[in-house]
């Protein structure tokens, strides 16, 4: 089957996420045929290093053989049965397993990440509601935050051009300051930005705890709003804040989850303990849509009574697929085997010594790390510069799509040092000819 014509049956039958469809009258899709390891291979046998894992769901490369292997023995045996009324090993498992890992020991399941902040953000409220304070229903939010795009997650999502066509459609919470690191005054550490931000949170707490229900939060890494880090020092200084006011905390770390962040949670690195944490993405290893909400006793116990609908009635039908938890165990096993956590941790140190000349280039600034996350941002990089480097990085066989002005890359953790030279050098090369071809009439700069 030629190129042009896949694309072409594509665009006429397939509505793409995140995309303006008329922008692919002039920017070709990539119909992709394969992958291997951190490889994507189009139809023609082109290859691209895929830089952002696929979206941030790929932790281990394309076509990881054990969890291949898991599914397939789990399709021998069972692809799916309702979770409500019946139970099976491989959710079980899982949900130990989590439970074990993170401290909380009830785990719901969904689909997709918006769906677990979906359910997070009705259990937190219905918590409330259970312990006889129906007024807390409402949310505190990030600066710059996202937690999805289903309407529920979109309204606690500071993305203006996400949110501004569905207005009418969103509830209304609030929006509390960042405590992104670059937004330090001439002097000022990441410390003393984060406490400057907890002091607004605090205030805003103070004065509206009664009709709050959480603050939802992307733990050390706002992932969307271009990589915005931060210290842990804002986490814990939260922590104690939602404690002070009777405002739950639900972690959104499905992004940072499951080793990204450095730690296996991210919360875990700062040393605090969340009500609620939200995890998908990576969760399966790319593999099958899985998420999953986990909570303390304390929430769970406000659910657990004779009265049906004190219950948390919420369902999806996919909820707990055993394929999904196979994968998902899976992935646990690959953790604990191939201990990636420490082993992580001394690639990056190698791996920023491969991208200091990136760092040194005159039009980079704010060249950061959390974990298995770079990122740094591009000044005077003109109009359209997010397409302007996509473009030049796949012409690099690279896969890297800058959010605004910030690049970043989120690689496979299986990326090895070669390839990680590549990336490196195609991507200093790539930064040279998008600030070489200036401004074009491409506007548009999306994750
Ligand atoms: C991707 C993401 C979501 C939404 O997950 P989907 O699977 O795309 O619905 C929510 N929160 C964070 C932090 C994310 O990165």
């Amino acid at each position: 089957m030629p190129n042009s014509d896949l694309l072409a049956r594509s665009l006429a039958a397939v509505w793409h996420p995140c995309t303006q469809m008329k922008r692919h009258e002039a920017l070709p899709l990539i119909p992709i045929a394969r992958g291997d390891g951190v490889w994507l291979i189009d139809a023609d046998g082109r290859r691209y290093l895929d830089a952002v894992s696929s979206w941030w769901v790929n932790l281990f490369g394309h076509g990881e053989p054990r969890i291949k292997a898991a599914i397939k023995a789990q399709l021998d045996t069972l692809e799916h049965v309702m979770l409500a009324g019946f139970t099976h090993e491989p959710v079980v498992r899982l949900s130990e397993r989590l439970g074990q890992l993170s401290g909380l020991g009830h785990a719901f399941y969904g689909s997709d990440g918006a769906s677990a902040v979906e359910i997070a953000l009705k259990m937190a409220a219905h918590y409330w509601r259970n312990l006889g304070h129906p007024a807390k229903h409402r949310f505190v939010y990030l600066e710059g935050s996202y937690h999805g795009e289903t309407a529920g997650a979109l309204a606690v999502t500071d993305v203006a051009v996400f949110r501004e066509a569905y207005a009418p459609l969103i509830g209304q919470h609030f929006v509390t300051p960042s405590p992104d690191a670059r937004h330090a005054q001439p002097g000022e550490s990441a410390d003393e930005v984060a406490e400057r931000a907890a002091a607004r949170l605090e205030h805003l707490l103070a004065r509206h705890h009664g009709e709050i229900a959480a603050l939802i939060i992307e733990p050390l890494i706002q992932g969307a709003a271009g990589m915005a880090m931060y210290s842990p020092r804002y986490l814990q200084l939260a922590r104690a804040a939602c404690d002070r006011h009777q405002v739950l905390m639900i972690a959104d770390e499905i992004a940072v989850g499951f080793g990204r962040s450095g730690e296996m949670f991210a919360c875990q690195g700062a040393g605090v303990q969340p009500d609620l944490i939200c995890l998908s993405k990576g969760i399966t290893g790319g593999f099958l849509p899985l998420a999953c909400v986990l909570c303390s006793d304390t929430v769970y116990t406000a659910f657990y009574h004779d009265d049906v609908a004190r219950g948390f009635l919420h369902s999806h039908s996919y909820t707990g697929n055993p394929l999904a938890c196979a994968a998902a165990n899976a992935v646990l096993d690959i953790f604990e085997a191939d201990d990636v956590i420490a082993s992580n941790r001394a690639k990056a140190e190698r791996w920023d010594a491969l991208f200091a000349p990136l760092q040194a280039h005159p039009n980079v600034v704010h060249f950061r790390r959390t974990g298995m996350v770079w990122a740094f941002d591009v000044i005077d990089a003109g109009a359209g510069f997010a397409q302007r480097y996509f473009a030049a990085a796949l012409a690099q066989d690279l896969l890297v799509r800058p959010i605004g002005n910030t690049v970043y890359f989120m690689p496979p953790y299986v990326l090895n040092d070669d390839e990680a030279a590549l990336l490196a050098d195609g991507a200093l090369q790539a930064l040279d000819a998008a600030l070489a071809t200036g401004d074009t009439d491409h506007d548009l700069s999306l994750a």
